[in-house]
C-alpha cells in the first residue's frame, strides 16, 4: 500500500551524545504540538520522523507548521511504499516530472536489501526513461531528482525535494529566559534568535498608560502571537513605568532619563524572571543603534542585576535585523506608528556614555526600591 508521508530529519540533535534521548523526546512533543488539532500520525524511525495519515487537503498547512519547528533542518513530502522495485517505480513515476534531466539517489538503510543502491538508481532510472521518453538522466546538474530511500520494516520512501526547515535546537532544550518585548522591530527578533537555540522565552512588556495607549499594547499582544508560533509561548506580562517616568523626569538630570528607565526596567525583569524561573534576560539592543545602546549604556543598565543579560542582536546591523523580522512576520507589525514607553518623556539630548558615578548620584533623588515593588503591584498577565 502507498501513502503520502512526510519525512522530517531533525538538526544538530545528534550531536548531543548522551543527551539525545532528551532531545529527541522534546522534539517529538514539540512536533506533536504543532500538529495538535490536525488529524496525523507521527513516527520515529531510526534517525527521523514521518507524519502519517493526515489529511492531504490540509498539507499546505501541515508543511507551514513544521517548517517553523525549531529542530527541523529538513522535511519532504514523499511516498511511503513497500520495499520492492515495482512499487517504488510507481512511486517514482508520481513523483518525477514528465520531462528534463533528472536523477535517482538511493540510500539504503536495510542493507539486506537484495540491489545495491547503485543499482536501484540504474534500474528505476532505466524504468523511468522508457516510461518517459521526454525525460533524461544527468548525474551532475539535474533539474529533479528522484530520492529513493529504502528502510528497515519492508517499506522505502520515495521523494523529490528536500525543503529546508529552520534549523536550529527544539525548543525547551537550552532553559528559559525573560524576553523583555517592547513594540520595535528588534525584540520580536531576538526572542526568535533565542527560541531558535531552544531556549523557552517568556515576555515582560512595559507599558506608560496613560501616556501610551491601549494600541501600544495591543500590538505587542499581536508581536507576542506573531512569534508564538516558533517560540509556543502564549503568555505576555505586562508592567506599567508611568510613576517611574514621571519621578525620573520630575527629579534627575533630563539627559540620562533613558538610562535610569533602563535600568529600572532590568530591576524589574530580574524580579519577574527570578518569579518565573528565567535563567536571563533577553534584550533586543544592538551595539551602537541609539545613544542607550553603546557598551557604557549596557553597562550601567547590567550593573543594577545579577542575571546574565543575553543580547542575541548585539552584532547586527538593521537592515539584518529588519530581514529576520519580515522573514519571521513580525515587521510589517512592528511598523505600525504606536507610542513606546520609552520615546515618552525623550530629552533632546541623550547621555551617550554616562557614567556611573553621574548614574547613580542622581538615582540617589529616587526611592528606588519603593519604586520597584509599586511597579510590580501593576503586573498583569495576558493570555492568548
Ligand atoms: P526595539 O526595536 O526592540 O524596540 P529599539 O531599537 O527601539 O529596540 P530601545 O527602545 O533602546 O531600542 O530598546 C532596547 C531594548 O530594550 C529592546 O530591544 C527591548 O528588549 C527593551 N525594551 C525597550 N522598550 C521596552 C518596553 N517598553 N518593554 C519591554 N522592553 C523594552
Ligand atoms: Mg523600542
Amino acid at each position: 500500500m502507498t501513502e503520502k508521508v512526510i519525512i522530517i530529519r531533525y538538526a544538530e540533535i545528534h550531536l548531543k551524545g548522551k543527551n539525545r534521548g532528551f532531545f529527541e523526546r522534546l522534539f517529538t512533543v514539540n512536533l506533536e504540538r504543532c500538529l495538535k488539532g490536525l488529524r496525523h500520525e507521527l513516527r520515529r524511525t531510526s534517525g527521523r520522523y514521518l507524519v502519517e495519515k493526515f489529511d492531504e487537503e490540509r498539507i499546505e498547512e501541515i508543511e507551514e507548521r513544521i517548517a517553523n519547528v525549531f529542530g527541523v533542518h529538513s522535511y519532504s513530502v514523499g511516498l511511503k511504499t513497500e520495499s520492492e522495485l515495482d512499487s517504488i517505480f510507481e512511486c517514482a513515476l508520481l513523483v518525477c516530472p514528465e520531462e528534463g534531466t533528472f536523477k535517482v539517489e538511493t540510500h539504503r538503510g536495510n542493507k539486506r536489501f537484495p540491489l545495491t543502491s547503485m543499482e536501484v538508481n540504474a534500474e528505476i532510472g532505466g524504468r523511468l526513461l522508457s516510461a518517459r521518453p521526454q525525460l533524461k538522466v544527468d548525474v551532475h546538474t539535474p533539474k529533479s531528482y528522484v530520492y529513493v530511500d529504502i528502510r528497515e520494516n519492508q517499506t522505502a520512501l520515495v521523494f523529490g525535494e528536500f525543503k529546508k526547515g529552520r534549523g536550529g535546537m527544539p525548543v525547551g532544550a537550552s532553559g528559559k529566559g525573560l524576553l523583555l518585548i517592547s513594540g520595535g522591530i528588534d525584540s520580536p527578533v531576538a526572542g526568535y534568535m533565542m527560541a531558535k537555540r531552544g531556549m523557552q522565552v517568556d515576555y515582560l512588556h512595559f507599558h506608560s498608560y496613560p501616556h501610551t495607549n491601549e494600541l501600544a499594547k495591543e500590538k505587542v499582544i499581536s508581536l507576542a502571537k506573531q512569534i508564538a508560533k516558533f517560540t509556543n509561548t502564549y503568555r505576555l506580562t505586562t508592567i506599567s513605568v508611568t510613576k517611574i517616568q514621571e519621578e525620573i523626569h520630575a527629579k534627575c538630570a533630563p539627559e540620562l532619563n533613558v538610562t535610569l528607565l533602563r535600568r529600572f526596567m532590568f530591576r524589574l525583569s530580574e524580579r519577574l524572571a527570578k518569579k518565573r524561573g528565567a535563567q536571563c534576560l533577553i534584550t533586543g539592543e544592538s551595539l551602537g543603534q541609539v545613544a542607550s545602546q553603546t557598551i557604557e549604556g549596557m553597562t550601567s543598565s547590567n550593573a543594577v542585576v545579577t542575571l546574565p543579560v543575553l543580547r542575541p542582536l548585539v552584532g547586527f546591523d538593521k537592515d539584518e535585523i529588519i530581514e529576520i523580522s519580515r522573514n519571521i512576520g513580525t515587521y510589517e507589525i512592528s511598523v505600525e506608528p504606536y507610542e513606546d514607553c520609552c520615546t515618552v518623556f525623550l530629552p533632546d539630548f541623550p547621555a551617550i556614555k554616562p557614567k556611573l558615578s553621574f548614574i547613580e548620584s542622581e538615582e540617589k533623588k529616587l526611592d528606588v526600591e519603593w519604586l520597584v515593588e509599586d511597579a510590580l503591584s501593576t503586573i498583569e498577565v495576558i493570555t492568548y
